[in-house]
């Protein structure tokens, strides 16, 4: 929006506004002449025909000249003119300071015209002064934000076309081979019993896949919805991440990797969804078995803070390159490796974490080096530290 950046400027009049400035200077001064004259004319006959009011004038004039010691109220009939002329002066610079605001206002609706007809980087840039300045100022800011409001709607309606277009590439992989698969069955091309069982065991685990895809997509949306509820509950969040680790223990034995819980407190209770946590810990651990490539060890470091608990799941193995690092929690980021690998996943995990632990009030961020790949999340302790976040976003 480089027009956003404009300097302010004053309004400068066109030679047809000077010109109708002039003329309205030149009638009002023309018009209050008369009006003047006929004043004079008025108060001198007045006087002519009623004695006692010049006496009692006279007598007026004649105190203020003795205790102002001036005589300007001695210059005959003329001792108006002042007065007049002050007035006059007053009207006509009145009137000319309306007519300019009507034409400064005339400027600013060309503007507005300007802008509604489709030119939103536009701002009016005029620099004003008083009550008008606050109008510039608001309009301004209206359009700033109705702006703004249109520029989310884009992003929305074009992150879920985004959307659409990944769930349908990616629902038709596995459907295709399903399809396929089947087909052969259906078609009779297998040479013997177990080739039928392998067809099938392809087409079922294809089937798994696209389930967990739905399933993940599913999640997903219902954690983007800013009403979601979380259920907080007050848990300990040490005997929490134990029990999975325990969980997942067969798991990472198959694999050779050893899994860990290290913390120097014995409990630590705090307040939060844990259905909704549980998955965010299990996709971390899931992740770190899946990915770790020649990893050995997985870690699950909990550590409290004032009010913070702070959770690190991290595992040994093949760092995550530096690039990739800040797209990880993009839904259907995939890191190139994992997708030619053929592991599968559909890379909404990291993002319905992120999601989750937004709604939570927190925070989570990865790191990767030679030595240690980790992901760190920040929660509240407490619900009424959650909400206030959630006020405050
Ligand atoms: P899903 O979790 O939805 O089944 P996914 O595991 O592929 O699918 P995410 O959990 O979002 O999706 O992870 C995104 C990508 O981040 C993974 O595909 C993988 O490339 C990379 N990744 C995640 N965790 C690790 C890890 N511990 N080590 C290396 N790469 C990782
Ligand atoms: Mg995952």
């Amino acid at each position: 929006m480089q027009n956003k950046l404009e300097k302010k400027k004053r309004i400068t009049l066109t030679s047809k506004e000077v010109s109708e400035l002039i003329a309205e200077g030149i009638i009002t001064i023309i018009l209050l002449l008369l009006l003047n004259v006929a004043i004079m004319v008025l108060f001198t006959q007045i006087l002519n025909n009623s004695p006692d009011l010049t006496d009692a004038i006279y007598r007026t004039k004649d105190i203020f000249a003795n205790n102002l010691g001036s005589d300007i109220f001695w210059s005959g009939r003329n001792f108006m003119i002042p007065f007049f002329v002050l007035l006059d002066v007053l009207i006509v610079f009145w009137r000319l300071i309306r007519r300019y605001r009507q034409m400064q206002l005339r400027h600013i609706i060309n503007e507005l015209h300007y802008i509604a007809n489709g030119n939103y980087d536009y701002r009016i840039p005029f620099e004003l002064r008083g009550d008008l300045s606050k109008v510039v100022d608001s309009i301004n800011g209206l359009v700033d934000s109705t702006v703004a409001a249109i520029e989310d709607e884009r992003e929305i309606e074009k992150s879920k076309d985004e959307l659409i277009t990944n769930v349908s590439h990616d629902i038709r992989t596995p459907l295709t081979s399903i399809i396929g698969y089947l087909g052969l069955i259906e078609d009779g091309q297998y040479q013997n019993k177990e080739e039928i069982l392998k067809y099938t065991s392809i087409a079922y685990n294809k089937a798994k896949q696209m389930k967990s895809l739905v399933e993940d997509l599913f999640e997903y949306s219902k954690v983007r919805q800013p009403s979601v509820p979380v259920n907080t509950v007050s848990f300990d969040m040490v005997q929490l991440l134990e029990q999975l680790a325990a969980d997942f223990e067969l798991e990472a034995h198959k694999k050779a990797i050893r899994i860990q819980v290290d913390t120097t407190e014995n409990q630590l209770v705090m307040d939060g969804d844990t259905e909704k946590l549980v998955r965010v810990f299990n996709n971390l651990i899931t992740n770190a078995l899946k990915y770790g490539g020649n990893a050995d060890k997985i870690v699950i470091e909990i550590e409290k803070t004032k009010n913070e608990a702070v959770v690190t799941v991290k595992n040994n193995g093949q760092p995550i390159p530096r690039e990739a690092l800040e797209q990880l929690f993009d839904r259907f980021y995939r890191v190139d490796g994992s997708r030619s690998q053929e592991i599968s996943g559909t890379g909404l995990g990291l993002a319905i974490a992120q999601n989750i632990i937004n709604l939570h009030g927190g925070y989570i961020y990865a790191q990767s080096n030679e030595e240690w790949t980790s992901f760190i999340i920040h929660l509240p302790l407490y619900k009424n530290q959650m909400k206030s976040f959630q006020d405050n976003h």
